[in-house]
């Protein structure tokens, strides 16, 4: 949160601090404190809002300056022409005391320079997508992606004259490199450059991991590194799983809609990682707006003190629910990251992945009618298309999410009649199980 108590009475108009913020303690004795303890204070000194044990939530468009000088040093920082960003709060399209302080601690997560905070996931991805781009360039991405992430990039960033290159998610280093060759040979052919690689790992709703070291080693041969941002969407491992800024990754996107929102209940987006690339981000999210709302920014605080035991918790949960579908008559297959039979995708999730999360697929023997039979008799987990909450959700990508996807591309990624996605929740885990057991009974 930024620290802007001043003395309003300053005649020289040089902003004096008024009340000292306690300084922000992250380690003791030179040991670094974990994100678990950081998430329970970390950013907010309730003496600055009369002792209250929570931040207050600031409903407010705007922020009063303690002095015209504050103003202009304020706006030197939104506008750029100082270096450094707002040193103190100016208008809520911009910045507010909720927002920030979930920045700071969406940041610890990631080990990340810097968080930004949107008013949805596609938010998030969208302005990234716009800041980095002009027309002409090219836009390097794995495959799949969420279906409406992949159809900004084909739809959306086409109109201006943005186009792409895709690469399965799993692709080799000798993939990745002949993908980098041909994107570079695009983009010099329309006059552009490669400003972005954009990657989703695991995908949505197959569970292929892209391996994130060597997209790097590939960008390197081929690109500047500081002109071309490796971001990822870690929606579905992070922030506990996965830690791809550890792995060569510049930004990290996320629907915080999902495990960090955590109970089904928001709807939010952020990007975290390298300052040089959040700053162009967050100047563009200050023209644009899509900054999450103070409301959303609390409670997304308040989720943030328990996504650890939540993820624990879903964690076991779904180890528990796959040991079981694994060996069920009715099961020809399972997505999930606790069992992986391809060795590349093995050696990519050991590199990179800290557990195998909660969210997978799991193949119905037959197709859409013997998984629709199973979804319509489930009893404790809802039929419905998100993940990551408290409570288990089970959908039909093929016909739902990814309903627009064209049936060719839906094929070659797996996404079949057969699947469906299921996202485990922090119930009884032998609950969950009996209610599997009598749903695929109707198949
Ligand atoms: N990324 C992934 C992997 C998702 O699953 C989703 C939504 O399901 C999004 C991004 C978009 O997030 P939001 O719905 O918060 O805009």
């Amino acid at each position: 949160m930024t620290d802007s108590p001043v003395d309003q009475n300053s005649a020289t108009g040089a902003p004096t601090p008024r009340r000292k913020p306690k300084p922000k303690r992250t380690e003791i004795g030179g040991r670094p404190l974990k994100p678990s303890t950081l998430m329970m204070g970390h950013g907010y000194d309730p003496t600055l809002s009369e002792g209250s044990l929570k931040a207050p939530i600031f409903l407010t468009s705007t922020f009063a300056f303690p002095s015209a000088a504050d103003g202009k040093r304020h706006f030197e920082g939104i506008t750029g022409k100082r270096p450094g960003g707002a040193e103190g709060l100016v208008y809520s399209r911009f910045n507010g005391p909720n927002q920030e302080i979930l920045e700071d601690r969406l940041a610890i997560w990631d080990g990340a320079e810097e968080a930004l905070s949107f008013s949805s996931g596609m938010t998030a991805i969208a302005i990234l997508m716009l800041a980095a781009c002009k027309a002409g360039d090219v836009i390097v991405h794995s495959g799949p992606l969420y279906a409406a992430s992949e159809g900004f990039v084909a739809k959306t960033m086409a109109k201006y004259g943005v186009t792409y290159v895709d690469f399965p998610a799993g692709a080799s280093p000798e993939e990745l490199d002949a993908v980098m060759v041909k994107a570079k040979a695009q983009a010099e052919a329309q006059g552009g450059e490669v400003p972005l690689i954009y990657l989703e790992s695991p995908a949505n709703p197959t569970n292929a991991l892209v391996d994130v070291e060597a997209v790097k080693a590939a960008r390197d041969k081929h690109f500047d590194p500081d002109r071309c941002p490796i971001a990822i969407d870690n929606t579905f491992l992070g922030p506990l799983w996965s830690r791809p800024l550890d792995h060569g990754a510049d930004l990290v996107v996320y629907s915080l809609t999902k495990y960090v929102g955590g109970h089904s209940d928001l709807v939010a987006g952020s990007v975290s990682g390298r300052k040089r690339f959040i700053d162009a981000i967050r100047a563009l999210r200050n023209t644009m707006g899509g900054i999450a709302d103070p409301n959303t920014a609390w409670m997304l605080l308040r989720s943030l003190e328990t996504v650890e035991l939540r993820m624990q918790r879903a964690g076991e949960n779904a180890e528990k629910v796959c040991a079981f579908l694994r060996d069920h008559p009715k099961v020809t297959g399972l997505g999930y990251l606790g069992h992986i039979d391809d060795p590349r995708q093995q050696d990519i999730y050991d590199r990179h992945c800290m557990g195998a999360g909660s969210t997978f697929s799991v193949f119905i023997k037959g197709g859409e009618a013997e998984c629709f039979r199973f979804l319509d008799n489930l009893t404790i987990a809802k039929l419905a298309v998100s993940l990551g909450g408290t409570e288990t959700l089970a959908s039909h990508p093929a016909s739902m999410t990814h309903l627009s996807v064209p049936d060719e591309r839906k094929a070659a990624l797996g996404i079949t009649d057969s699947l469906v996605r299921i996202s485990i929740g922090i119930e009884d885990p032998d609950d969950l199980i009996a209610d599997f057991a009598q749903a695929l009974e109707y198949v």
